[in-house]
C-alpha cells in the first residue's frame, strides 16, 4: 500500500473516530442520568412506603383491616403515581393480604410471596424494579415492601407494600435519549460533511501534483526537443546563405526568390524555437540574469539600426529621441530581447504611421514606452495579452505569424529584474507598452 493511501486510511479513521466518540460520550452520559434517576426514585419510593406503613401503624396494630383499606385507597386517590398499596401479614408461615388497593391482584404471586417472607426476615424494606401489567398497560414501577415492627414487642405487625410509578420520569429520560440522539447525528452529518471535504482536498492535492509533474515533463520535453531543432535549422540556414552567395554557382532570379522564402520561414521557426527555448529556461528558473548599468538609448539605438529597412518598407516613420544620460540596472542581453519585441511588434500590428519610442525618469525608474499607431486592440484582449501562448484572433491578424510567447517572456524578465510592464491600447487607434526598470545609482 502507497504511502498516500495510509495517510488517508489513517486519517479517515481518526475523523470517524469523532462521531464514534460522540456516540460513546452520549450514551455513558444517558446511562449515567438513568442511573441517578432509578436511584433517586427508589429512595423516593422507600421513603413514600415508609411513611405510609407508619400512618397505618395504629390501624395495623388494631388490626383495622376496613380502616387500612380506607387510608389505603385515599392515599392512592392523592397520590395516583403509587399502585397496588397493600398490606400484608404472616399466618402460620403462609403469607396474607390483609388489606388492599383495588389495583391490587387478587392472588399473591410466588414472588410477592418470597419478598414479603425475605422482608419479614431481614426486618429491612427491599426494593424491585419490576414491569406490572394495569388496566392502563404494561407500567415500569419501584415496588417496595417496608416491615412494620411492633417497638415493644420489637416483632414484624405486617409488611406494607407499594408501586411507584416510573412513567414520568422514564419520558423524561427517554426525551433526553432523544435530544442527545439527534445532537449526535447532526455531529456525525458534520463529521461526515468534513470527510467529504478532506476527501476533495486530498484530490486536489492528488491533482496538483500531477500538475506539477506533466509541467516538469512539458518543460523537460521543450528543452530538449529545442535544443534539438536549433541545430538542423542553423545548418539548413548556413547552407542556404551559402547558396545564395556562392559566386562560383550565380543562381536564377526565381532561385534567389524561392531559397528567400526558405531562409525567412527558417528564421521564423528558428524565433519559434528560441521563444520556446526561452519558455523552458524561465519555467526552470535557469535564466541568468547579469544585473549591470545598462545605458538604455545604446540598446534602442542598436535595435532601431536592424528595424530601419523593414520599418521603411511598411512606410513607418520611427521617432525616437536618444538620451545617453539614462542608465538602467539591468541585464543588457534581456534589456535587448524586450525592447526588439516590442518594437518588432509595433512595426509588425501597424500597416503604416509612426513608431514611437521614449523614455521618462521617476524616483529610481526609467520608463520607456514604444507607441505605435497600429491596429490596437481591445480591453477585453489587453486582459490576456501577458499568457502564454496568446494571440489576438483577428481578420487584421490573421496572416501576422507569430507564437504568442514574446509578450510573456518579456514579461518575466522585466518582473525577475525589478520592473513592470504597462499597456494602453485602442482598436483602430495603436497601442502604447510602457516598461519601467530600475535606474543605475
Ligand atoms: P506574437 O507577436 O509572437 O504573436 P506576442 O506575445 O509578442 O506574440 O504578442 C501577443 C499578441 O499580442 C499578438 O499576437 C498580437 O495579437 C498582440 N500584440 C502585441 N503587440 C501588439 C501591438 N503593438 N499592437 C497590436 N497588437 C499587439
Amino acid at each position: 500500500m502507497s504511502r498516500e493511501k495510509r495517510e488517508i486510511i489513517y486519517s479517515v479513521i481518526i475523523l470517524l473516530m469523532v462521531p464514534a466518540l460522540l456516540v460513546v460520550n452520549t450514551s455513558v452520559i444517558v446511562s449515567s442520568v438513568r442511573r441517578i434517576y432509578d436511584e433517586d426514585i427508589r429512595l423516593k419510593a422507600d421513603m413514600a412506603n415508609t411513611v405510609i406503613a407508619e400512618t397505618l401503624r395504629q390501624s395495623i396494630t388494631d388490626k383495622d383491616y376496613e380502616e387500612i383499606e380506607n387510608k389505603l385507597a385515599d392515599i392512592q386517590k392523592q397520590a395516583p403515581e403509587l399502585v397496588r398499596l397493600s398490606v400484608y401479614g404472616e399466618q402460620e408461615s403462609v403469607i396474607v393480604s390483609l388489606a388492599k388497593t383495588p389495583d391490587t391482584p387478587e392472588k399473591i404471586s410466588g414472588s410477592i410471596s418470597m419478598m414479603i417472607k425475605m422482608v419479614i426476615e431481614r426486618r429491612q424494606p427491599i426494593a424491585k424494579y419490576e414491569s406490572i401489567e394495569t388496566d392502563k398497560g404494561v407500567i415500569k414501577v419501584w415496588t417496595v415492601s417496608t416491615p412494620l415492627i411492633d417497638e415493644s414487642t420489637n416483632k414484624v405487625l405486617a409488611v406494607v407494600n407499594s408501586g411507584l410509578n416510573v412513567a414520568d420520569s422514564q419520558e423524561l429520560i427517554d426525551k433526553v435519549m432523544q435530544q442527545a440522539a439527534i445532537v449526535t447525528i447532526i455531529g456525525i452529518v458534520i463529521v461526515m460533511a468534513l470527510l467529504f471535504r478532506y476527501l476533495r482536498f486530498v484530490e486536489y492535492a492528488r491533482l496538483l501534483a500531477r500538475q506539477k509533474e506533466i509541467n516538469q515533463t512539458m518543460s523537460d520535453f521543450l528543452s530538449v526537443a529545442t535544443h534539438e531543432l536549433k541545430s538542423p535549422t542553423t545548418i539548413i540556414k548556413g547552407y542556404i546563405s551559402n547558396a545564395m552567395e556562392d559566386p562560383e554557382n550565380p543562381l536564377s532570379q526565381d532561385t534567389k526568390v524561392q531559397l528567400a522564402v526558405a531562409l525567412a520561414q527558417t528564421d521564423r521557426l528558428n524565433n519559434l524555437v528560441q521563444d520556446l527555448l526561452n519558455v523552458s529556461r524561465i519555467e526552470q528558473g535557469r535564466v541568468e540574469y547579469r544585473l549591470q548599468p545598462v545605458a538604455i538609448s545604446e540598446v534602442i539605438n542598436l535595435i532601431l539600426n536592424n528595424y530601419k529597412m523593414i520599418a521603411k518598407s511598411k512606410n513607418i516613420l520611427i521617432k525616437y529621441e536618444p538620451d545617453p544620460s539614462l542608465v538602467v540596472y539591468a541585464d543588457a542581453g534581456r534589456v535587448q530581447e524586450i525592447f526588439t519585441n516590442l518594437i518588432d511588434n509595433a512595426i509588425k500590428y501597424s500597416k503604416q504611421g509612426e513608431v514611437t519610442i521614449s523614455h521618462s525618469v521617476k524616483d529610481n525608474y526609467i520608463a520607456t514606452s514604444v507607441r505605435d499607431t497600429g491596429i490596437g486592440m481591445s480591453a477585453e484582449n489587453r486582459k490576456r495579452l501577458f499568457q502564454r501562448f496568446y494571440r489576438i484572433q483577428s481578420e487584421q491578424t490573421k496572416n501576422i505569424s507569430g507564437t504568442g510567447l514574446g509578450l510573456w517572456i518579456i514579461k518575466q524578465y522585466i518582473e525577475n529584474m525589478g520592473g513592470s510592464i504597462e499597456v494602453d491600447s485602442m482598436p483602430g487607434v495603436g497601442s502604447l507598452f510602457s516598461v519601467v526598470l530600475p535606474k543605475a545609482r
